[in-house]
């Protein structure tokens, strides 16, 4: 099946009715059971870029095209609320080292800096549509993307400019880890992230991230980042609490951040800051994996009552992977999400952690961003690990696989 064809001149746009879907997550606990908003045989009408209808499909209204889902289930695109894109190189060599025993430090990060700094915008461009592109036919409709290994003011900016023609949620991250040349004056890198880059970088930018860890920034010189970004209008997120107790978790949640994430070495307080606050957990397992670290306990998150949001970390050094099904996967077997949860985290979790109203839901006046499975139930994602199941996407309306 080809593309959409474009609406007529002076006519409406053109409506789609997709029915027979055997199961259907909305995600709106007002259109059907549960708190995934369950609808079985259910029929949803796309007007242009937009959801105009859900409900049964017996009681569904007309439309001029119909697409027959054939009983199989569907859900909202994926939103993937934490990537780095915008890189050059791989560390395939690493990786190899790494599984071959030696331990993952926040340093490696340098590697891809390096070959970073070297690609042209063109080439930075073309891999960042490449992975936008692995992460659409794998039903990701949403991704975040940071900055991060440029770490000099004109390659931080380059690349949220790049990373800013293709998505709105665009993150400064020049707080990644302390450039090389400032292995020696880490002050003085802060002070750098905090002026003049930040200066060049504001403009492309929605949020503002720092890596809170031993050996990337602490407690004090995180706050100097997030407080001078806010100023700047951009909305604070962290790397919190990945590779060891810290405070970047309480941080995140005192100064409103969207989102925590990581989240993997929690106390009873961190756990509790989050539960009581309006800043969401994203819980990162590629990079568990990738590392062969500890997972975080979802379950103890999700018991607390705090808001919990998968995503990928997708990167070339800590987790290598684009796939919100397989994050689902991972989740249900090592973190003890039930796979109702972990498609909510993947879903309605990541636009909560994007604070979008638009996607991670079906509803009428959300963003069209639908993801058909080869399967006939959501539960596959994480019953069939590895399989690929995307049937077809939609993305704001548009036929895309
Ligand atoms: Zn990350």
């Amino acid at each position: 099946m080809g593309p959409a064809p474009l609406p007529l001149e002076g006519k409406g746009p053109l409506s789609l009715l997709i029915t027979d879907i055997g199961t259907l997550v909305t995600n709106d606990p007002a259109l059907g059971s549960g708190p995934l908003g369950v609808v079985p045989d259910a029929a949803v009408v796309v007007e242009g870029s937009r959801i105009a209808w859900v409900g049964p499909a017996a009681a569904a209204p007309a439309a001029d095209e119909r697409f027959d889902a054939k009983h199989r289930a569907m859900l909202p695109g994926f939103v993937d609320s934490h990537a780095h894109l915008v890189f050059a190189g791989d560390r395939t060599a690493e990786f190899n080292a790494r599984m071959s025993g030696q331990a993952y430090t926040a340093g490696g990060i340098r590697t891809t800096v390096a070959a970073t700094r070297a690609a042209t915008d063109a080439e930075l461009d073309a891999n960042l549509v490449r992975f936008l592109r692995e992460a659409l036919h794998q039903g990701t409709t949403t991704v975040e993307c940071k900055s991060g290994y440029g770490l000099t003011v004109a390659d931080e900016a380059r690349a949220l400019r790049i990373a800013a023609s293709h998505t709105p949620e665009t993150t400064y991250l020049g707080a990644h880890v302390v450039a090389p040349e400032f292995a020696d004056d880490p002050a003085g890198y802060v002070d750098l992230v905090t002026g003049e880059m930040l200066d060049a970088c504001a403009p492309h930018a929605r949020w503002v991230d720092v890596f809170c860890e031993r050996g990337a920034f602490d407690g004090d010189q995180a706050r100097a980042i997030l407080t001078a970004g806010a100023e700047r209008g951009l909305i604070p997120r962290v790397h919190a609490n990945q590779l060891s107790y810290g405070p970047g978790v309480q941080l995140a949640v005192e100064l409103g951040a969207a989102s925590a994430d990581h989240c993997t070495h929690l106390t009873d307080e961190d756990v509790a800051a989050l539960a009581g606050s309006a800043t969401v957990a994203t819980l990162l397992p590629g990079a568990e994996f990738s590392t062969r670290a500890e997972y975080p306990n979802a379950r103890r998150l999700l018991d607390a009552g705090a808001t919990v949001a998968l995503s990928t970390d997708c990167n070339p050094g800590s987790s290598f992977t684009s796939s919100m099904a397989f994050c689902i996967a991972v989740a249900v077997r090592e973190m003890g999400m039930t796979p109702d949860e972990a498609v909510h985290a993947a879903t309605a979790g990541g636009a909560r952690a994007l604070r979008r109203t638009d996607v991670g839901v079906i509803t009428p006046g959300a963003r069209a961003d639908l993801l058909l499975l080869e399967a006939p139930s959501h539960v596959h994602l994480a019953y069939r690990p590895g399989v690929p199941l995307t049937a077809a996407v939609w993305r704001a309306g548009a036929r895309e696989f």
